[in-house]
């Protein structure tokens, strides 16, 4: 790569789309500091993660799949359950047939997992900070002045906001925009969604909605479940979800319908009390076969109950800020593409950075017009994609929780006789075209997938 044109690019969050675009940074010589708000960069609680494709050729690109595979335990079955945890579809071999079609298997890990191997990667760990949570973002002329809650001040040319549903430089840009009067798509909270959700055409929110709630937990090795599984379980208001990963880890999610969907400030906060009466409710639904919610939940090492926002924000940046991940694009982890999401839409930032600071016809630090170019290109390539994914993945979920009675009907007779089919096809539509980084070759094993792939037949 030719020299690069100067540039700091100040990050906030290092969960997966800021360690991600750290390291990514680092490999293509671009300078940048990481501000991580929590003490540790490596959270020592949390359950389990079935890392997909899109992030694992990413990853691969990054030099990190070998590392992660070696922690982590490819899916090898998909168990679809009635809600007595009977089996309405069955299907094995995804080990094989999953790299054969799109290069990598789905695989189980610890969810620390992968920010582990991505932190070991980076070379220079001085460029990563801990216990520095970003509070307020000034912009100037010519840079960004980051202000942390400890009092201490950053300089950048950019400040890329990858720090989770709640970000700061979410609400720094929504401040700065309200000041300006730049108008309501800036200020979501008061404007209108910009998600036509299929089947949920009743309850368009207006803010940031959070109509389900996650409770996660891992337990070890429980009688009955295979390993390497991916079992699901439909149920009224309240599905169920169980992955079992490296070292005898269950690990298991209840997802249920918080009553209505809340909205922005009102969204609520759940702590172990709630956690434990949530349990309560469904202490003896059968999740599996001989395997109830209350051997899961009191054989549990971790447990969390949260609420799950969903939300495609339509502005993702402003002057010299600009969000991604979480920030940007909040969703429903029942088909488990947040992570993969993130990281595609941290690769298409990079690819549109990393032209722009190798134009040879210029020099110097890029100027306002460039950087807004580059966020205006990367924001408008990435929410088609990215709509119709968390508009997928709320649609899952409403079929998963049976939400009407012709969901119900779906799910228990139908969908078990489409299982694969369906599935592939939602996988087609997120893999086939997902994004990588341009900056390093394809990776082989993506490559010999799509040189050796079987064309789909057209759907009618
Ligand atoms: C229960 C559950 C299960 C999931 N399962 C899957 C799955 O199987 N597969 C999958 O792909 N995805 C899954 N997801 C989604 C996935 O975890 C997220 O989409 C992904 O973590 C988003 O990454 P991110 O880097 O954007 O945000 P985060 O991972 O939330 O990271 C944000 C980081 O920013 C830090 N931060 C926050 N505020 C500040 C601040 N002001 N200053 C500095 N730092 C700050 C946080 O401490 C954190 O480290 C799941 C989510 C949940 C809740």
């Amino acid at each position: 790569m030719s020299q690069l044109r100067p540039c700091k690019v100040i990050i906030s969050g290092g969960g997966l789309a800021g360690l991600g675009l750290a390291l990514t940074l680092e490999k293509a010589g671009v300078d940048y500091q990481l501000l991580e708000a929590y003490p540790d960069i490596i959270p020592k609680v949390g359950s389990g993660i079935c890392i997909l494709v899109n992030a694992l050729s990413i990853l691969d690109q990054l030099g990190c799949y070998e590392d992660i595979a070696a922690r982590s335990t490819p899916l090898e079955t998909i168990d679809f359950r009635a809600s007595d945890g009977e089996s309405l579809a069955t299907s094995a071999n995804w080990e094989t047939v999953l790299p054969e079609k799109y290069g990598y298997p789905f695989l189980w890990m610890v969810r620390s997992t992968i920010l582990e191997v991505m932190y070991e990667h980076i070379v220079d760990k001085s460029k990563i900070l801990t216990g520095k949570r970003v509070e307020s973002v000034q912009n100037s002329e010519d840079r960004v002045e980051v202000t942390t809650t400890d009092g201490s001040v950053y300089h950048g040319d950019i400040i890329i906001g990858a720090d989770g549903v709640n970000s700061s430089v979410r609400r720094e840009i929504q401040r700065h925009a309200t000041q300006r009067n730049l108008g309501p798509e800036y200020t979501e909270q008061n404007g209108k969604s910009n998600l036509t959700f299929q089947y949920h055409i009743a309850n368009i929110s207006t803010e940031l909605p959070a109509t389900y709630g996650c409770m996660y937990g891992m337990s070890p090795a429980l009688p009955g479940l295979p390993k390497a599984c991916l079992d699901f379980r439909v149920n009224k208001r309240s599905s169920s979800l169980i992955g079992t990963g490296p070292e005898d880890r269950t690990f298991w999610f209840l997802y249920k319908h918080l009553g209505r969907t809340f909205n922005g400030a009102e969204i609520p906060r759940f702590n172990q009390e709630d956690s434990l009466k949530v349990a309560k409710e469904h202490w003896d639904e059968v999740i599996s076969p001989g395997i109830k919610l209350s051997d899961l939940y009191e054989s549990k090492k971790t447990v969390l109950f949260s609420a799950m926002p969903e939300f495609v924000f339509s502005k993702w940046h402003l002057d010299r800020m600009f969000i991604l991940g979480d920030a940007a694009h909040p969703m429903s982890s029942i088909i488990a593409q947040g992570g993969g999401q993130a990281m595609e839409s941290m690769a298409c930032l990079v690819n549109n950075l990393i032209p722009a600071l190798s134009d040879d016809s210029k020099t110097g630090k890029l100027s306002a017009d460039e950087i807004n170019a580059i966020f205006e290109r990367t924001q408008e390539m990435r929410l088609p994609k990215i709509k119709s994914i968390v508009a997928t993945a709320h649609q899952r979920q409403r079929m998963d929780t049976m939400e009407t009675p012709e969901l119900e009907d779906l799910m228990l007779n139908k969908f078990p006789k489409i299982m694969c089919d369906v599935l592939v096809q939602r996988w087609n539509d997120a893999f086939l075209d997902a994004t990588s980084l341009d900056i390093f070759p394809t990776p082989v094993r993506l490559q010999t997938a799509r040189d050796t792939r079987v064309p789909e037949t057209p759907r009618l």
